[in-house]
This record gives structure tokens, C-alpha cells and sequence, in this order.
């Protein structure tokens, strides 16, 4: 799979492999560490999550592995299954081990950095002695520590959604089928080559009108991006495929808590003060990779 660009920039991607941390709205809400090792996910339950408190020693469940495909999936799994309940995407990256990972998953102890959007720095896996699964997640002492509780933000690093947001996600999509049922609207696949861009048009005076939004005029590129066959698509005014340019962005399409969906946007880049920066746009799309 395409991993580029990572968060974080900078490293080749030969240097580090896959980091996910799912966060799982099971019968016990808890994250799940998966580190990409010898072609699968190496798989740790952290009840609690991780803390950039070194002094706060995390227990991790050693469990099974897992396919790397799964470390994009965001969903709900249905009730009767194995760990039903919503997943998301918490954090994603690169992880780059310090001292040799296949040694230390023998032995009991793995030494790594982590580079995601939210787990930054050097961190220890370390397996509970006489155990046989379980381990604990322990931050290393460095910049990217941080004492007391732990503040991370809880959305997806893809789709933006909470565990709960995920699961009522599906009741929303159920309240706008019904209501474009009650005014008559056909049951038809839309794909997104076949929709055009809604574009201003210029009015004499500027109005305030019930059932109207008002939004910035923001400097990016037009973009209809969709989810279709399970994947993220982005296509330009010109009618081109963007959607490689774009990785990051056709991720947390397909992470979206529906089957289909077709969306009109702008894609932008801000700067420090949160303005849109055309260049800055500019250079992110002359990027291929990380
Ligand atoms: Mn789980």
C-alpha cells in the first residue's frame, strides 16, 4: 500500500514501518498499538492508552496479530462478532526501532521511536516477567515528554471522528436518506466524474436569507472527493484523478462512516495564523513523496 507522505516528514519511508493505534468502543473501550513487523501488525491492547508521563507504566496486552491492510479500517463491527463496537484510526505514523525489534520481541523488550501525529519520541515496550502477555508501554525520558494527565485529542487522525461520532455517523446518513426519500429523490449511484462543482454566482447586494450559510472564500483547489468501492477518490474542475497526490486526504475519505459519498470542497493548506496559503498548497501538491 501507498504510505506516503508520513506525518512527520523527512524520513525515507525504508527507515521506519507502519504505526496504528486503533482506539475500540468494545465491551472495555481501549486502544490497540500495532506495529508493522515481518509483514504483519504486531498487536498490543492498551486498556488506559499511552501517557507521556514516563512515570505512568501502561499495561499492554500482548494479542494477535493483525493483516497491515487493517491498519487503515475504521468502522463498526457488528454486534455477534468478535470486539464488536466502533473503531477508529487514534494515531498513525512510523515507528523506527532502536535496537533489533525480532530480538526484542523474543526477549521481551522493544526500544522504538514513534513518529504519528499524536505518539512522538522514544517509548519501551517492555513484557511483564513470568507473564505471558502482558506487557507494559513506558515513554522514554526525552522532548516529547509530559507529566500528569494525558491530553490527547480523541478524534480520528483520519476522518476527524470520535468512537461515538463513528457509531452516530451511520444514524445521520439514515436521517438524510429518509429525508431525500420524502422529496422524491431516484435511488441512483452518483459517482464523483459525474458531478460538477457548485460555483458562485455574483449577486447586486449581499443578503441574509434563512436556510444560508456564510463561509470564507477559501484560496485551494476544487475538488469533488468521494468514497466509492470502499476507496478515497479526489477529482479536480478539469476532470483529473487526484487522488495519488493526495493519500492522506483519500484515507480519511474511505474512513468515513459511509458506503457511498460524494462531497464539493476545497482542499487548503494553512499557515501559522490559520490563513489559507495557495503556495503553501502549491508545494504540498508538487510533493510525491515524504
Ligand atoms: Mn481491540
Amino acid at each position: 500500500t501507498d504510505r506516503t507522505p508520513e506525518p512527520g516528514g523527512g524520513v525515507s519511508p525504508a527507515s521506519g514501518s507502519l504505526v496504528v493505534v486503533h482506539k475500540h468502543a468494545a465491551t472495555r473501550t481501549h486502544y490497540d498499538l500495532r506495529l508493522e513487523l515481518e509483514g504483519v501488525l504486531k498487536s498490543w491492547a492498551v486498556p488506559k492508552g499511552a501517557s507521556r508521563d514516563p512515570a505512568e507504566k501502561r499495561l499492554a496486552v500482548h494479542v494477535e496479530d493483525h493483516p497491515i491492510e487493517y491498519g487503515d479500517f475504521e468502522g463498526v463491527i457488528p454486534e455477534g462478532n468478535y470486539g464488536a463496537g466502533a473503531v477508529i484510526v487514534w494515531d498513525r505514523g512510523q515507528w523506527i526501532p532502536i535496537e533489533d525489534p525480532i530480538e526484542g520481541l523474543q526477549k521481551g523488550k522493544l526500544l522504538f521511536e514513534l513518529k504519528g501525529y499524536k505518539l512522538r519520541g522514544r517509548w519501551t515496550l517492555v513484557k511483564i516477567k513470568k507473564s505471558e502477555k502482558d506487557w507494559l508501554l513506558i515513554k522514554e525520558r526525552d522532548g516529547w515528554v509530559k507529566a500528569g494527565e494525558d491530553d490527547f485529542a480523541q478524534e480520528s487522525v483520519l476522518s476527524g471522528l470520535t468512537v461515538e461520532e463513528l457509531e452516530e455517523g451511520r444514524s445521520r446518513a439514515d436521517e438524510v436518506r429518509e429525508a431525500l426519500e420524502e422529496l422524491g429523490a431516484k435511488r441512483r449511484v452518483v459517482r464523483a466524474r459525474d458531478v460538477e462543482a457548485m460555483l458562485a454566482e455574483t449577486r447586486e447586494k449581499p443578503f441574509t436569507r434563512q436556510g444560508w450559510i456564510y463561509e470564507l472564500k477559501y484560496d485551494g483547489y476544487r475538488m469533488i472527493a468521494a468514497k466509492e468501492d470502499g476507496a478515497g477518490v479526489l477529482i479536480t474542475r478539469n476532470g483529473n484523478d487526484a487522488t495519488a497526490t493526495f493519500p492522506e486526504i483519500a484515507r480519511a475519505l474511505a474512513a468515513l462512516p459511509y458506503a457511498r459519498i460524494v462531497l464539493d470542497g476545497e482542499i487548503v493548506v494553512a499557515d501559522e495564523t490559520g490563513r489559507p496559503s495557495f503556495q503553501r498548497l502549491q508545494r504540498r501538491g508538487r510533493l510525491t513523496r515524504a
